[in-house]
């Protein structure tokens, strides 16, 4: 099974059972073969190396892209808890005006801070990724 360079297509294929061009369609009797050589080893263990780096970029990223979203959804959450016990105390306080609630601002603040790094781990890992 050699690779030929398609006569009609230009492109080099692997021509069909049917001697047929898998890209164009036409017959690829009597086609130029392409020589196929092996590669220098430096350059193929340069290629592994490449490819080595890369699936450790993406390791990366995915655990990046995995704390990120948990820092977002718990920033939210925790936002969200502290607006709710604060409004909740608040509208326990009733109308009379007697009493005390509390604004949990700090929860509010700090779900605010984890949903921005969370952002921010979510932009890194997809800059890794590219
Ligand atoms: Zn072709």
């Amino acid at each position: 099974m050699a690779i030929v360079e398609c006569a009609s297509c230009k492109r080099n294929v692997i021509p069909r059972s049917d001697g047929g061009c898998p890209s164009c369609g036409a017959s690829t009797a009597g086609a130029t073969v392409v020589p196929v050589h092996h590669g220098d080893p430096a350059e193929a263990s340069a290629w592994r190396r490449h490819e080595e780096e890369k699936r450790a970029r993406m390791d990366a990223a995915r655990l990046l892209q995995a704390r990120g979203n948990q820092l977002t959804v718990a920033g939210i959450g925790l936002a969200a808890l502290g607006l709710v016990i604060s409004v909740a105390s608040f509208l326990a306080v009733g109308t009379d005006g007697e009493g005390r609630y509390f604004l949990w601002t700090g929860a509010v603040i700090a779900g605010i801070s984890m949903l921005v790094r969370g952002r921010g781990l979510i932009a890194e890992a997809k800059k890794l990724e590219d």
